[in-house]
């Protein structure tokens, strides 16, 4: 399944800005590469740009190897950024690199505070959960415990948004029309947790804000949080939010996600075995239902899986 090249069209600036933006929590492998694929052959197949940007926003699942990693294999398979680290970003700081922006959130913070309610939450995760009688492993929905409490912000406390009712309604290049209410799906908002972490969801949608991004391509599995990041990119001052695309994952054969662990779809290992980058990319565009056959396929190429006149 692909986008609609005309669809996509009508609705981005020329010029747009797109982004890849993984974490670096372990080595890539074929289902970051299907992201990859789709990020790259839809911004070169519309004339848009690619920004590349580290999510490490998780300090303790985030490791500089990982990252130094990521983007020899995102050379080795010919993807280039056209905003992307400068030869000094393996060593030093970049605005494209979130552990290095906590200025950046802070100012965000300030900023939902002139128009929203923020507030200080000691809530554990397991003690929301509780509240809310759902599994451990499941998203619990905070039951606004703190928000009138009125606590301090202090060590040991999150920061959290109050998230009041209301459908945020998208339509997904991929997905068709979507309306998710956040106040049901996880209530007010962690910003920061407990051990004065920024959380993915804000972190990525005060990036997507500032950096300008046009296009936010991924996958299916983040689907859910779309809602709350239209809405808090809102009341961080963008009324207008990107335009979503949410692609299909790939499955291992007895149906288990794939992970960064997994060898046999690992990059490094298909790289160690002797395979081209090209053959990597093909590989990776048959998995996704892109082409017939796992014909190889250089980095140039990739707007052609997108095309639908042009012969597969
Ligand atoms: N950093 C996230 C990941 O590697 C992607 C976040 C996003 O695309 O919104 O899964």
């Amino acid at each position: 399944m692909r986008p609609s090249l005309d669809d996509l069209a009508r609705r981005l600036p020329s010029r747009f800005l797109t982004r890849y933006a993984p974490s670096p929590t372990g080595y890539l492998h074929l289902g970051h590469v299907v992201n990859a694929i789709y990020v790259w052959g839809l911004a070169r197949a519309l004339g848009g740009r690619v920004l590349l940007r580290m999510e490490d926003h998780d300090r303790q699942r985030c490791r500089k190897t990982h990252e130094q990693a990521i983007l020899d294999d995102l050379d080795w398979l010919g993807l280039e950024p056209d905003v992307g680290p400068t030869p000094s970003f393996r060593g030093g700081p970049s605005p494209l690199r979130q552990s290095d922006c906590a200025a950046e959130y802070e100012e965000a913070v300030a900023r939902l505070r002139t128009s929203a309610c923020v507030f200080a939450c000691d809530c554990s995760r397991r003690a929301i959960g509780q509240r809310a009688g759902t599994r451990v492993d499941v998203e619990p929905r905070y039951p606004g415990t703190c928000r009138a409490r009125d606590l301090e912000p202090a060590p040991g406390r999150g920061l959290r948004l109050a998230i009041d009712p209301g459908d945020e309604p998208f339509t997904d290049a991929m997905q068709g029309p979507h309306a998710h209410d956040p106040s049901r799906q996880c209530g007010d908002l962690l910003i920061r947790d407990r051990v004065g972490q920024w959380t993915y969801q804000f972190a990525v949608t005060v990036d997507d804000c500032r950096q300008g991004v046009d296009l936010v391509v991924r996958g299916l599995d983040l689907l859910e949080s779309t809602a709350r990041q239209i809405r808090l990119a809102r009341l961080l001052g963008r009324p207008d939010p990107p335009v979503f695309c949410h692609h299909g994952l790939l499955f291992r054969s007895d149906g288990t996600k794939l992970s960064k662990s997994n060898r046999d779809t690992g990059v490094r290992d298909l790289r160690a075995r002797g395979m081209t980058g090209a053959a990597v990319l093909g590989r990776a565009a048959f998995e996704a239902g892109l082409q017939a056959e796992p014909w190889p396929i250089d980095a140039v190429g990739l707007p052609s899986l997108f095309d639908t006149t042009a012969r597969r």
